[in-house]
């Protein structure tokens, strides 16, 4: 049996212990000791990191009872081992996992919603809950959850007599067994866990609650701690600064200026698509009627519709075949129009010359064309063959 020594003091970062195992396994070796600081993957946390003697610490688990360390190096059984673990990783852990105690206390005390779901890793905190939260109520427990940081509220764990734990309201988590560690947070929260938290509330600095989405019938909630919280107000800031200045609007009214910004550049985007479609039909409807040969047009515009209309424009102007291309070099889309060639039974002919990929009717034959433009040009350049 390992002692687990983060049970009792979630603040030691050094400690000595004696190999009891270590097997080679995939990745690495799987190490056990006497007594260990390493908190393992548990309950949506990821696990600590860190060295054991020369050797990375990459991952910890516990597997019916016993730690194991995966390291990246064997250690001899019977060695004793100096244990270091990354601790600024560790305590910010420690932060946000307690800010989720903290706002999972508030959601269940007032409005009786469980948290079904929690992830902590290196970038990212997020809690399900069973019920739907709004905007306003998060901003209320964002609040209240911050007051139990500023009141710097005692954290303490302990493991209650089964006949105690009977007759306490805390949170747990479903299938619980075994003794029940209970972590109590002033008067905010009482939720059996395992895990280290900090001493006292104030050490976690700040809890924000950055952005909600509707879950499983319920809310999934992002939220930072500590200096997580302060890095993402930092990089906020330095955006909402940005934005603003580009803007020229006020920081609290990006949003409004963006709306508009975006109205603005919709309609542009449909006036100039227009102007296209009006150019390239008057372009090729200016030409003379009954030409010999094809005619061939790369267009700028992209509507298919518009682009479909100019293609049976031009194929009235030539007594051989229109094609009107949009697209990028080796990637065109081609609409291929004739007045007087009946184009379905020279399909076969387009495939092959063009590697078209597409089909059609005797008027138009349309598809992607996965060639160059000088080569396309080439192709018209010759009569269509029968
Ligand atoms: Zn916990």
């Amino acid at each position: 049996m390992t002692k687990r020594i983060f049970d009792e003091d979630a603040y030691r970062r050094e400690f000595t212990a004696t190999v009891l195992a270590c097997k080679q396994t995939e990745g690495g070796f799987f190490v056990t000791l006497d007594a260990t600081a390493f908190f393992p993957e548990e309950g949506g946390q990821y696990a600590d990191t860190g060295t054991l003697g020369d050797a990375h610490v990459i991952d910890v688990q516990e597997r019916d009872g016993v730690i194991l360390h995966r390291t990246d190096a064997a250690l001899a059984v019977g060695r004793t081992v100096e244990g270091r673990l990354d601790f600024a990783a560790r305590f910010d852990r420690m932060q946000n996992h307690s800010g989720e105690h903290i706002v999972s206390g508030i959601v269940f005390r007032r409005y009786g919603f469980h948290n079904v779901g929690f992830h902590l890793n290196d970038e990212d905190m997020t809690m399900d809950f069973d019920g739907v939260l709004t905007r306003e109520q998060l901003d209320e427990i964002e609040d209240e959850a911050n007051r139990a940081i500023f009141e710097n509220l005692p954290v303490t764990a302990y493991y209650p007599a089964e006949e105690t734990l009977a007759t306490l309201p805390f949170r747990a988590k479903d299938g619980l067994s075994g003794r029940v560690r209970l972590v109590q947070i002033g008067d905010v929260d009482l939720c059996a866990c395992c895990a280290p938290h900090v001493a006292s509330t104030g050490e976690i600095g700040l809890i924000k609650l950055l952005d909600f989405i509707h879950y499983k019938g319920g809310v999934r909630i992002h939220a930072a701690c500590g200096m997580r919280a302060l890095v993402d107000y930092r990089t906020k800031c330095r955006e909402i600064t940005a934005v603003s200045r580009l803007l020229s609007v006020p920081q609290n009214e990006c949003a409004e200026g963006t709306r508009r910004l975006q109205t603005e550049l919709g309609e542009r985007k449909m006036a100039a698509a227009a102007y296209l479609r009006a150019l390239t039909e008057a372009e090729i409807g200016a030409l003379a009627e009954n030409q010999a040969g094809n005619l061939v047009y790369f267009s700028a515009e992209t509507d298919a519709n518009a682009l479909r209309r100019a293609a049976l424009i031009g194929a009235s102007r030539v007594q051989g075949v229109c094609a009107v291309l949009y697209g990028k070099e080796g990637d065109f889309r081609a609409m291929i129009a004739s007045a007087h060639l009946p184009l379905k039974e020279r399909l076969a002919y387009f495939r092959e010359g063009l590697s078209l990929r597409g089909g059609g009717n005797d008027e138009l034959i349309q598809g992607s064309v996965p060639m160059p433009r000088a080569e396309i040009e080439a192709f018209f350049a010759q009569p269509i063959v029968d």
